[in-house]
């Protein structure tokens, strides 16, 4: 073992901007292995392969690996000389001391220009490997996959495929902010936009001083776990319980849940405004229809108070699927503990399903909006987090709020 070899899919369908995402690539990738004994990493004609040092830590890499978006697979790889003799042998080493009852050999010239068509390459590699171990070809459904890829100066022999998440590497669509709000919906929402290729920040809006911490530990949890999809993390506290507060005493009782959710979209926009985060979007876990804030007028309304972009990932997505998301992400198990939400403070039980922009502008009239802004922005705390790869220290809070919002 000295190798990995990594492929890409959707980024191989890029064309001119190709270079860009995989050299953002192969930078996640040397992030997210810091500590684990890498010594280089390059990007040959369609796939990356990061070299390694003789005591690199095999299954921390795998584990690593499986969350960089935009690897579509990668495997553990011995490199050859672009000889056939070489190559086998090279098998035969990669294999010593397996145990394997059946396998097959897949062979790929990246390089056409090797003089050896890629069935036969396989015929000759599989007949060395069946008289060395004894062991079955089964091409449906082998124990063990042995790949042969040959490149242009070189070959490489990889074991046992292991499938990566897809998508798009994380920082190649720029950054965004996700309201976070610890049910079980924003954190699919935030780790679906990480997938397409987004740093993603987040926000939280808490109920203090009328409620207690548990929105907050939540989302903490959930900030901690999403990180190492994209390494670091940023995570912005609002109070929010007396701005609700306020607008419950000016307003009334039907418009209040959409006028909390333009509120949180006001600070929300000045904070990715913000120096250190500048997202060019906001995004939310919304589904159209699933609740009464999200009928297709509310979404309307709540988005019209905002100029930035609102990204909705989840709006086509019923609430099986998107718990289904949620497990396999492993967000499910914390959403679900019971927690104080700040949507519920002072909610009538009847919500307006469908309000209308003059409507809600009339009964902003009675709102001072900058000062309720300001307000938000001057209760900010910020947590950050950092995955184990660039961890220098514990995930910190400070209570300042941030550059320029
Ligand atoms: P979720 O499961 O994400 O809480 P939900 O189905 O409960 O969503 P709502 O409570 O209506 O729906 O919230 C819709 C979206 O608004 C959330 O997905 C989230 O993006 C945002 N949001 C709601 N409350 C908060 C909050 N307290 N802090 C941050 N964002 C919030
Ligand atoms: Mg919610």
């Amino acid at each position: 073992m000295n190798r990995v070899v990594v492929h890409y899919h959707e980024i191989a369908l890029k064309r001119g901007n190709r270079p860009a995402f995989v050299n953002q690539l192969v930078d996640n990738i040397g992030r997210a292995l810091r500590g684990t004994g890498v010594k280089r990493i390059r990007a040959l004609a369609g796939r990356i392969v990061v070299n390694l040092t003789p005591h690199a830590d095999w299954p921390e890499i795998s584990r690593r690996l499986q969350r960089v978006f935009g690897i579509a697979n990668f495997a553990l790889s011995w490199r050859a000389e672009r000889d056939i003799d070489a190559i086998t042998a090279t098998v035969l080493e990669a294999i010593d001391g397996r145990q394997f009852s059946s396998f097959a050999v897949r062979a790929k010239r990246a390089d056409k220009g090797f003089h050896i068509p890629s069935p036969e390459i396989g015929r000759l590699v599989g007949s060395a490997v069946v008289e060395r171990s004894h062991a079955k070809v089964d091409l449906r459904n082998p124990e063990l996959t042995i790949n042969v890829e040959v490149v242009q100066r070189e070959a490489f022999v990889g074991l046992g495929r292991v499938a990566g998440p897809g998508g798009l590497p994380v920082g190649a669509s720029g950054t965004v902010l996700a309201l976070l709000s610890g049910g079980i919906d924003s954190p699919v929402a935030a780790w679906r936009m990480m997938r397409r290729g987004c740093q993603v920040a987040f926000v939280h809006f808490h109920g203090a001083p009328y409620q207690d911490r548990t929105s907050r530990d939540k989302v903490m949890e959930l900030a901690q776990l999403l990180t190492p999809y994209q390494l670091d993390s940023r995570l912005y506290l609002v109070a929010f319980g007396e701005i609700q507060r306020q607008i419950v005493t000016q307003v009334a009782r039907p418009f209040r849940v959409v006028l909390y959710r333009r509120m949180m979209m006001r600070i929300a926009e000045a904070l990715a405004a913000s120096t250190e985060t500048r997202a060019l979007a906001l995004v939310t876990g919304e589904s159209l229809g699933q609740v009464a804030s999200q009928t297709l007028s509310n979404l309307t309304v709540t988005e019209e108070a905002v100029s930035i972009p609102v990204l909705r990932p989840l709006i086509g997505m019923d609430k099986a699927e998107i718990t289904a998301q949620a497990q396999q992400i492993g967000s499910f198990e914390i959403s679900i503990q019971p927690d104080q939400d700040c949507c519920q403070l002072f909610i009538p039980r009847h919500p307006a399903t469908r309000s209308t922009v003059p409507e809600i502008h009339a009964a902003e009239q009675a709102l001072d909006i900058p000062a309720l802004v300001r307000q938000g922005l001057e209760s900010v705390t910020v947590s950050t987090f950092a995955s184990p790869a660039i961890r220098a220290t514990a995930a910190s809070e400070q209570t300042k709020a941030p550059a320029t919002c």
